[in-house]
């Protein structure tokens, strides 16, 4: 998490709860496979910069904290939207119609889709305009896919085996596989706990039906990749040790083997039914931005809910589109092939001043709920105008 969700986490008195169960991570260093520093990205001069530094926190622990200010009742725990329906406009206000895999439904003004890379809510959404010839082209193609990743959380760690634990800051650790098509890294946890991730860049891009058709995709899948990727070697703790170390501390039920695809979606809303998401940070902007239109909306007519919408996506989609780029373009130089060697070699003499610059377009996205109160916009680099806090005033 980084200042551009930093200020909402603030506003809503969170803070304070966020720092204890986060870590800072004040650089990222990069190594090849014979563990020598090959490269650094720092983060130091962020929280003068963009007004706050970047943390690592875990899932569970974030969640934690948003769920303990939701009303109990708001929440309802293992419902699986299976299709979504768009009622015909009518005199008394059309509605939006959910239904769940134990068949029970539920109707409301607004459906908001936040079910991650594979929502059901998209999913439907897009058959019904795709059915009525207006979906575009591009949505609906599948998500390629250009890697394979193996994910893991250990349990509580011994602090002499891996002193750097105690240290303040979390240490990030990337390491690029000589000759395979293989990077891998691992960072500290608050809880003496390390996250280690194991990315096996695929030649061809390819598909979540070409990967279920594989004979090698299954549930033993998991299995095969620890076997082999078990004795690469880690820059952390006492000398010697691999990826082993890390993975043996690892309850299995922590362990994941996902494919990583993605792909810019260019329909983000339709009727009464909009889309937020996908990327951690992203995910979390869209959501504040959504709902700062929402709450301005004064009735909940078609014309009203879609300028809304229309808000929502004009605000977000130059953002969006920037992260997914800068993503992907990540996720190219760590691949293996000769170009993008080339480019890792350049990457290795980017000044420091250079990638404060390149944060300084990326952290300018500072949104804030309309809502709440405001807090000051720290940083020395003042946070990109944001049109949703401004839906009120008279035109100048
Ligand atoms: C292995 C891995 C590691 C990652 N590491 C990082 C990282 O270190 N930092 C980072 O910023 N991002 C990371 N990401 C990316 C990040 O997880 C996603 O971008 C982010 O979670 C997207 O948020 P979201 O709210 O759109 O979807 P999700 O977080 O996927 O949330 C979707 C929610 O919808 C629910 N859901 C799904 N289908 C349905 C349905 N049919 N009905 C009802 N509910 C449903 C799911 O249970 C889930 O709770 C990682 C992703 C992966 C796969």
């Amino acid at each position: 998490m980084g200042p551009g969700v930093m200020p909402m986490i603030e506003q809503l008195g969170l803070l304070e709860k966020f720092l204890e169960v986060s870590k800072e991570n004040d650089v990222v260093s990069n190594f090849n496979e014979e563990l020598q520093l090959t490269s650094t990205i720092g983060y130091t001069e962020l929280a003068q910069r963009n007004g706050y530094p970047n943390y690592i926190i875990s899932r569970p622990h974030l969640y934690d904290l948003f769920y303990s200010q939701l009303p109990k009742e708001k929440i309802h725990m293992n419902k699986r939207v299976v299709s979504i329906e768009q009622e015909e406009e009518g005199e008394a206000g059309g509605h939006v119609t959910i239904t769940f895999t134990d068949k029970t439904t539920a109707r409301g003004h607004i459906l908001v889709g936040a079910d991650g890379a594979y929502s059901a809510v998209r999913q439907s959404l897009y058959d019904q305009l795709h059915q009525q010839d207006k979906l575009p082209l591009s949505d609906k193609e599948e998500m390629p896919c250009a890697s394979i990743c193996l994910v893991g959380k250990t349990g509580p760690l011994s602090t002499e085996k891996f002193p750097h634990l105690l240290e303040k800051y979390c240490r990030f650790e990337n390491v690029s596989g000589a000759n395979k098509p293989y990077t891998w890294l691992t960072f500290c946890m608050p809880d003496n706990t390390i996250c280690w991730m194991v990315i096996e860049h695929l030649h061809l891009m390819t598909n979540r039906t070409d990967i279920a058709s594989n004979a090698e995709w299954g549930p033993g899948t998991t299995d095969a990749m620890i076997d082999k990727v078990k004795g690469f070697p880690i820059p952390s703790g006492a000398e010697g040790l691999t990826l082993a170390d890390v993975i043996n501390e690892t309850p299995r039920e922590l362990i994941s083997q996902v494919a990583l695809e993605g792909k810019f979606f260019e329909t983000w809303y339709s009727g009464r039914t909009v889309l937020v998401g996908d990327g951690a940070n992203i995910a979390i902007q869209d959501a504040i931005v959504l709902s700062n239109y929402l709450y301005n909306m004064c009735d909940s007519k078609p014309a009203t809910i879609t300028r809304a919408f229309e808000g929502y996506h004009q605000e977000r989609v130059a953002s969006a589109r920037q992260n997914y780029d800068t993503s992907n373009r990540t996720r190219h130089l760590f691949r293996q092939r000769l170009v993008n060697g080339f480019i890792r070699f350049v990457f290795k003499y980017i000044p420091q001043m250079a990638w404060n610059y390149i944060f300084d377009s990326f952290y300018g996205d500072r949104p804030q709920v309309a809502f709440l109160p405001l807090v000051p916009d720290r940083g020395k680099i003042k946070a990109f105008p944001q049109r949703s806090l401004h839906l009120n005033d008279p035109p100048s």
